[in-house]
């Protein structure tokens, strides 16, 4: 029986680019490569940037790719019942607390004290009753953090760790606008997809800390972590849709599996380009190297054609 649970959790914000492929392609492969489950997961929880359009057309893709996923995906805006009682977990644990900051106050605040952006100096954390937040429409939720260094061993990045009250702050759980942060969604949705390692992009690594937190204060064992290499863009921006990254085409899923597969650092051979999806697979599952993946948090993608390029030049 299998023990090894993975999955795949894209934000349905727009078609699956070159970015997200690779983050999908090593999560596949570290699963399948120990004969593992790989789940998926549509992580719209963020309504306001996530469209329906944008979930069928990643699932049509990854079907075009060969990226079969195991067991029904699982769907963030059908899971508040599951965020709303981890909330109260929270609550009942005294961790919680009603925010009134809004961004541009909590923004000069770290301007003017010479906090990093998006840190949280705890401005409400003794100023508002806990209770408070039921019935303030407009407050967000933040659970509170402590004073302590956590670390865990990622097995591409190595050791990392982070202070999460000097470094953090309290933060978000429940947005004012009354959505769930991801924060929260992601570690009850691992926990309900009885995920064992979670492989994504480095660009998440330090959320890491607060997800284990938060595994931590509800009792929730802690997944094994890879962060994996980010692609760039030549500006040095993660491919992303704000960076107007381009959609993966369907036809000649090959070719971009490929380039996912070398930008994972596992040499595949140029003939393996030729190949049909299941003759890809095939080498590439037997071919998982995760000593091979770069130690790096992000890097350039190159495609094939201008690199073959600046090759032919020398
Ligand atoms: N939904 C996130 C994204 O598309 C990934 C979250 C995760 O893997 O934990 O960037």
């Amino acid at each position: 029986m299998s023990v090894y649970r993975g999955r795949f959790a894209p934000s349905p914000t727009g078609p699956l680019h070159f970015g997200s492929l690779v983050s999908a392609v090593g999560s596949f492969l570290q699963a399948r490569s120990q004969n593992g489950l790989w789940l998926l997961r549509m992580e719209d929880v963020d309504q306001t940037r996530c469209f329906t359009q944008a979930a069928d057309s990643i699932l049509r893709t990854l079907e075009a790719y060969d990226l079969y996923w195991d067991e029904s995906y699982m769907v963030q805006t059908q899971r508040s019942e599951a965020y709303t009682y981890a909330l109260q977990q929270l609550h009942e644990l005294d961790q919680v607390y009603a925010c009134a900051c809004s961004r541009k106050a909590i923004a000069t605040h770290n301007q003017t004290q010479g906090h990093p952006p998006g840190f949280y100096a705890g401005l409400c954390r003794n100023g508002i009753p806990n209770d408070t937040f039921k019935t303030h429409e407009q407050m967000s939720v933040r659970v509170k953090v402590e004073n302590q260094c956590l670390g865990f061993e990622d097995r591409v990045q190595g050791f990392w760790q982070q202070n999460l009250e000097q470094e953090v702050g309290d933060f978000v759980i429940r947005r004012a606008d009354g959505l769930f942060a991801y924060q929260l969604a992601v570690v009850v949705d691992d926990r309900d997809q009885g995920i064992t390692e979670i492989v994504r992009g480095s660009d998440l690594i330090d959320s890491t800390p607060r997800q284990r937190y938060l595994q931590s204060l509800l009792g929730i064992p802690s997944p094994d972590y890879i962060h994996l290499p980010v692609a760039q863009n030549a500006q040095g921006e993660k491919l992303s849709k704000q960076t107007h990254a381009p959609a993966l085409p369907l036809e000649r899923p090959v070719i971009w599996l490929w380039q996912a597969l070398d930008f994972l650092g596992q040499q595949p051979p140029r003939d393996l380009q030729e190949a049909d999806l299941d003759a890809f697979w095939d080498w590439a599952i037997r071919h998982w190297r995760l000593e091979q993946v770069p130690k790096v948090l992000g890097s350039e993608y190159q495609p094939f054609h201008s690199r073959a390029s600046t090759r032919c030049s020398n």
